[in-house]
């Protein structure tokens, strides 16, 4: 979402914390005010309903608390709180990528638009969201996209 997200880059400070507050996430620098949702099985069973994102870039990041991660493909992880479970981002296995954060973890994050949702023809009956963003099937996203999480077991 990229290209989608550039009128929506920022640059300044964000607190975020998992549920028990014992990992807590700053983010001070640059990030998009804009929340990707992604409807990808692996997304959806992640977060156990529907999944969006917002981007910030890696030096911006700043964790304390006991996490641990997940590598739920061989190019991307998953990483959340050992404590009490709350998942806190999604990332690609390269040193610059963005970290795609969990939004609810953020209350600043709650007036984030929806800019971008993929495998939309994958979206649960509950998953079903209204406005003009950006949609692209699971056919037209991997079409695009050589390294993706697909939506296999
Ligand atoms: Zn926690
Ligand atoms: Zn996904």
């Amino acid at each position: 979402m990229s290209d989608l997200a550039a009128p929506y880059r920022r640059t300044g400070r964000l607190d975020g914390a998992c549920l028990c507050g014992g990992t807590r996430i700053r983010v001070d620098g640059d990030y998009v005010a804009a929340v990707g949702v992604c409807h990808c099985r692996k997304c959806r069973v992640w977060s156990g309903t529907i999944t969006g994102y917002f981007l910030a870039k890696p030096e911006a990041v700043h964790v304390e608390g006991p996490t641990k991660t997940y590598a739920s493909t061989p190019f991307a992880s998953r990483t959340f709180c050992e404590v009490c479970g709350t998942n806190l981002w999604l990332r690609n296995n390269k040193d610059d990528a963005e970290y795609e954060l969990m939004p609810a973890l953020f209350p600043a994050a709650d007036s984030f638009p929806v800019i971008s949702e993929i495998y939309c023809d994958r979206a649960p009956a509950y998953g079903q969201l209204k406005g003009d963003h950006k949609r692209a099937t699971q056919a037209q996203y991997e079409a695009n996209n050589p390294f993706v999480e697909g939506d296999t077991p």
